[in-house]
């Protein structure tokens, strides 16, 4: 059977002005695309109703364009697979819920996130997500038989000790453990929102995506994304991930990093990297900026 034909996605949440770590991980999707004479599609994830606003989806949207971008769906032009806002596919999501709940994979959870970090014992890295305690998973069926996922976090019941290996297209293969690497993770939250974990999977599979490109910061994201793909019955797009643009102290990029945001850049009227994979080809895109000087103490 022929592969099916290449279908690369960008998916900014729009909480705030893309810097120069979006850019680079973007402009290497549009690259893949290319390479692989596929099509990129534009899906804003705008799941957060407190935190997501329509004008930082029109600055993305912008500051996408600037940077030379073209995608042949989005928000902005449809497509067959519309609507390309997360925040209008809620009916999508829920379908996956159910499925979900029926199977048995997921149970209801009124432990914060608060008392998750506060049980985990063990140092995190960066940004890693303290481990759900196992003793605190109520016993199997328990919320089966719910109408709505309202009101309750509702976690996926990992399965413990189970290696999930995959190949990044980068970087080789990957392999983490749950249980041990991830636990129990949320799929959709208490205020009725779908979790980033089961929205990207349900999207990615509605949209034939044929390989996610995103920053390596969601390596053990991945592993638990295909644990949702295991439990649909669906089969995984190819995975790639780009590596993490950090400042000259070795941090991350983050929204504090204001100077270094593409709007900043380009109300300051500085033309566009005049090639756009600056972003890939310079190890350190920040010196390819002024203005991309900062001395923000790295916040762990
Ligand atoms: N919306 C996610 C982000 O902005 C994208 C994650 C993904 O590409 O899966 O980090």
């Amino acid at each position: 059977m022929p592969a099916p034909p290449y279908r690369g996605r960008i998916a900014p949440t729009p909480t705030g002005e893309l810097h120069a770590g979006h850019a680079a991980t973007f402009l290497r999707a549009a690259a893949r695309v290319r390479e692989a004479g596929g099509e990129l599609v534009l899906r804003i994830e705008d799941l957060d109703p407190l935190r997501c606003k329509r004008s930082y989806e029109a600055a993305a949207i912008e500051d996408l364009r600037w940077l030379g971008l073209h995608w042949s769906e989005g928000p902005d032009i449809g497509g067959p697979f519309a609507p390309y806002r997360q925040s209008e596919r809620h009916a999508w999501f829920l379908s996956i819920w159910r499925q979900l709940r029926d199977k048995g994979f997921i149970y209801p959870c009124q432990r914060s996130r608060r008392d998750v970090a506060a049980a985990a014992n063990a140092p995190h890295e960066e940004d890693a997500e303290p481990i759900f305690p196992v003793q605190w998973r109520p016993p199997v069926g328990t919320g089966v038989d719910a109408p709505t996922p309202a009101g309750a976090n509702w976690r996926f019941r990992v399965p413990d000790g189970e290696r999930i290996s995959f190949i990044d297209n980068r970087l080789g293969q990957k392999e983490f453990t749950a249980g041990v690497d991830f636990g129990d993770f949320v799929i959709w939250r208490r205020d009725n929102v779908p979790a980033y974990e089961l929205a990207v999977v349900a999207d990615d599979h509605a949209m034939n995506i044929t390989e996610v490109v995103r920053g390596e910061d969601l390596l053990v994201s991945t592993a638990r994304q295909l644990l949702l793909y295991k439990a649909l019955g669906w089969l995984p797009p190819a995975w790639f991930h780009t590596p993490l643009v950090r400042d000259e102290n070795g941090c991350r990029l983050a929204k504090r990093h204001a100077a270094l945001s593409l709007r900043h850049l380009r109300t300051q009227n500085l033309p566009p990297p005049e090639d756009p994979m600056v972003f890939l080809k310079n190890p350190s895109p920040l010196q390819s900026f002024q203005g991309g000087q900062t001395q923000t103490p790295c916040i762990k």
